[in-house]
């Protein structure tokens, strides 16, 4: 069985594919990463601030304190004097966003050594040097012993600046630690002692308090225990006391009664600040996104990447669904329809987000995007040749209508005159029966122009059905100049043949295959001068079968050799010579050709005459029989 396709059919699917594998393909892009991160950040400052978890408390080392207690790195003392004061409020959680690696004055040291003694849970933070050594920046000894946790500080921002990720986990060499905000939470959630326990797809921080349950943390081993941070919202959500407020004002101690105290930096001139999807020109102090990090693990909001097979067929189905669209739709419906899958292309992932998934807003849309672009130009240029079409058709059945028109008018016109001379005019027997012959002659004429015009329309436009049945084309070609030559003998024009005419099998219409041929003989005859042959041959060209008619007449220039097909055209010299004709005959022989599977052609040159070809598929030549005679 054969299936025919139409173009247009196969364009659609092929286009929604390939935008489809190019979303793909260019999804993993950094231009990609940088789009996706736009539209998130986006999704953040839509969605707004949320109510920030209230076990949180930060001590901040602002510029307040620097003011009072001197610059960076704070003396040792003073933050003694500060984890003190946090630990007489009774918090139940303690951690320092301060490396405490380097090494100063002994005093110093052990009063905070003491002051972290204290009752509450402690979690000390490290970091791996910036250097290629890949060293980690403990705390020193003297601080960790007491059975502090030691949590990672690092920060992991994209490539345009925004923190919206913590790596849970951080390794260098054999050692591994878990991040600050972790590290919190797992004091904070179970007894001290208890580990973190690690499966492909989370991590689980056991809690001992609420009945043994256990807190999952989505983030991948594969993806290096990345954690999107579902901030809650800019700086200053979380409730803060400055850390030389808290020194100068018991009073505000008792806020952190029973909380989860971070103290950090966060005065302007420390430099540790980084963008977040709210930032707006200032970043945020690092201490504070540890707090944010901790709200996401404690309040279970996990913001969870759509994984690459959904996101593939997601692609596939936006492309799919635009490119059918397009496909099927036009005028205000389509416009409607797009319209709608452009704004759930955009509104959907924010939905979804708002729900906890994040989907790349960039591989969504490209497709959408690609697809409605490239079906969209395909169907306008689609159209454009469509309506240029139809206007040549209109302007071709326009041009023959008229020329229909005209020559309907001289025979209606020689009708018309006689017929009134009939009626106005006693006239003679002889006049009388002039008038009617002519009326008569006319009117045939007259159905005759009718019925060709009509036959050569329904040709092309393939309503008239072939009669096909296997002939033999040199028999049909024979009947036809014997139907010819009394009206070639009659102006002396010799019908000769060209060699001998062997049997060539063809399936063909008979009836119009001879209208055909006789029409090209007919007008050798008509237009060739007296005294003259028209020649007629028959041959086979591989498996076609080319049949010749050529006269030594008037011949055609190029431009009237292209034209004569068309319609009504006759040449000049034609149009000025006795020959009757409508310009009608080689229209319909060339119609009837093609609808053979042939053709017609003419090779001609003004003043020395034409030759006519109509070539047509021939059958297979029939095998000879050998007969051996003995
Ligand atoms: P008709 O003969 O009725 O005018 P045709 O369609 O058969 O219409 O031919 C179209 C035109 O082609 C003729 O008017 C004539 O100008 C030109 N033509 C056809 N056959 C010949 C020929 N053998 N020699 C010269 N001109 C020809």
């Amino acid at each position: 069985m054969k299936i025919r396709f139409d173009r247009a059919q196969l364009y659609y699917p092929s286009v929604a594919v390939f935008c489809a594998l190019a979303s793909l393909a260019l999804g993993w892009s950094s231009y990609a990463g940088r789009f996706n991160g736009s539209f998130y950040d986006f999704y953040f400052r839509r969605r707004g601030p949320q109510p920030p978890l209230e076990d949180i408390v930060l001590v901040t080392i602002d510029d307040e304190t620097l003011a009072r207690y001197g610059a960076l790195p704070l003396d040792r003392a003073v933050l003694a004097q500060g984890v003190r004061a946090i630990e007489e409020a009774g918090p139940r959680l303690l951690a320092l966003d301060l490396l405490l690696s380097e090494v100063s004055s002994s005093p110093s040291d052990s009063a905070l050594q003491e002051a972290l003694a204290g009752s509450a849970p402690v979690v000390l933070a490290t970091a791996l040097e910036a250097s290629e050594t890949g060293k980690w920046l403990h705390p020193l000894p003297i601080f960790a012993g007491n059975g502090a946790a030691i949590g990672h500080v690092h920060a992991d921002p994209d490539s345009d600046g925004v923190s919206r990720r913590v790596l849970l986990e951080k390794r260098s060499g054999r050692e591994r630690r878990w991040a600050l905000a972790l590290e919190c939470a797992r004091l904070w959630l179970g007894a001290a002692q208890e580990p973190v326990t690690e499966a492909d797809e989370a991590l689980e921080i056991p809690r001992s308090r609420d009945s043994g349950n256990v807190l999952q943390v989505f983030s991948t081993r594969t993806n290096g225990r990345a954690l999107l941070i579902n901030y809650a919202g800019g700086n200053g959500m979380f409730a803060q006391i400055g850390f030389a407020s808290l020194l100068n004002r018991p009073e505000l101690r008792q806020q952190l009664a029973g909380k989860m105290v971070l103290l950090g930096v966060t005065a302007q001139g420390a430099g540790d600040r980084l963008f977040t999807p709210f930032s707006a020109g200032i970043g945020m102090p690092g201490v504070e996104i540890h707090a944010n990090v901790l709200h996401t693990l404690l309040t279970g909001k996990y913001l969870r990447p759509a994984g690459d097979l959904e996101v593939a067929l997601a692609v596939l189905g936006i492309a799919a669904v635009a490119a059918w669209i397009l496909a099927r739709f036009y005028g205000l419906p389509l416009v409607i329809l797009l319209a709608g899958l452009g704004a759930l292309v955009l509104g959907v992932p924010y939905q979804l987000f708002l729900r906890g998934q994040v989907w790349p807003a960039f591989s969504l849309l490209l497709p959408f995007g690609a697809t409605t672009l490239l079906c969209g130009a395909y169907q306008l240029l689609l159209a454009r040749s469509q309506f240029d079409e139809s206007e040549a058709r209109r302007r071709r059945s326009q041009r023959q209508f008229e020329m229909a028109a005209h020559e309907i008018r001289t025979p209606l016109t020689a009708i018309q005159g006689s017929s009134e001379l009939l009626l106005r005019y006693p006239l003679d027997d002889a006049k009388r029966e002039q008038m009617i012959r002519l009326i008569s002659e006319e009117s045939e004429r007259l159905g005759k122009l009718v019925e060709r015009f009509l036959s050569v329309e329904r040709l092309s436009a393939g309503e008239i059905e072939l009669r096909r049945a296997p002939l033999d084309l040199s028999a049909l070609l024979v009947a036809t100049v014997e139907r010819v030559r009394p009206a070639a003998e009659s102006k002396g024009i010799r019908l000769v043949r060209e060699g001998a005419f062997t049997e060539t099998e063809i399936e063909a219409d008979a009836e119009l295959l001879e209208f055909a041929i006789s029409n090209l003989v007919t007008n050798a005859v008509k237009y060739s001068p007296t005294g003259t042959s028209v020649t007629l041959a028959l041959e086979r060209d591989g498996d076609r079968a080319l049949l010749h008619v050529s006269d030594t007449g008037p011949g055609m220039t190029a431009e009237e050799s292209r034209r004569i097909f068309d319609r009504f055209y006759r040449t000049e010299s034609a149009r000025s010579s006795d020959a009757p004709g409508f310009g009608l005959g080689l229209a319909i022989a060339r119609e009837i050709a093609c609808h053979h599977g042939g053709d017609l052609r003419v090779e001609s040159r003004p003043g020395e005459g034409s030759r006519f070809t109509i070539s047509l598929p021939a059958r297979a030549a029939a095998k000879r029989k050998n007969h051996i005679t003995h």
